[in-house]
């Protein structure tokens, strides 16, 4: 039996590109621009599933859901989420305490949006949405991201067995 309590971190960054529907943190945020991606390319959501298998020992999400495979081609990034909380509860045995996640982007603004966010998350991980933290930053105007070409988003998981 190994420890009771595991800490996982998660990365991801999706291209922005216009008219694609902008998916992340579980809804859709009204912006010209959106993730290019196989999935639906909700950053915060990958980095969330990345931290979830972090924190379990169980790799990453390119391990669960390859990106050439044509059943995950469009897919809403929650059933992936979902699939992944199951997955470490099943396998490991592990429940989730808390997540807090950053996410790096210039435009829009998401402070109107973060509730929503955490609603719908909270619903996919079965936790309560206090157990959600979710914050927004813009880099500044420096890099990818403040040249609106990309969002990013990091995010840390606690599990509990
Ligand atoms: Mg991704």
């Amino acid at each position: 039996m190994g420890p009771s309590f595991r800490i996982g971190f998660g990365y991801d960054v999706h291209q922005l590109a216009e008219g694609i529907p902008f998916a992340l943190g579980g809804i859709v945020v009204p912006y010209e621009k959106g993730p290019v991606a196989h999935s639906d390319g909700d950053v915060l959501i990958h980095a969330i599933c990345d931290a979830l298998l972090g924190a379990a020992g169980m790799g990453d999400i390119g391990l669960h859901f390859p990106d050439t495979d044509p059943r995950y081609k469009g897919i809403d990034s929650k059933q992936l989420l979902k699939h992944v909380v199951r997955l470490i509860l099943d396998k490991k045995g592990y429940n989730v305490v808390n997540m807090d996640a950053t996410v790096s982007l210039e435009r829009p603004k998401l402070r109107a949006h973060i509730e929503q966010m955490q609603q719908a998350l909270a619903h996919c991980m079965g936790v309560d949405p206090e157990c959600i933290n979710i914050k927004a930053t813009t880099t500044e105007k420096l890099g990818f991201v403040g040249r609106e070409e990309g969002v990013a988003a990091q995010a840390v998981v606690l599990l509990q067995r």
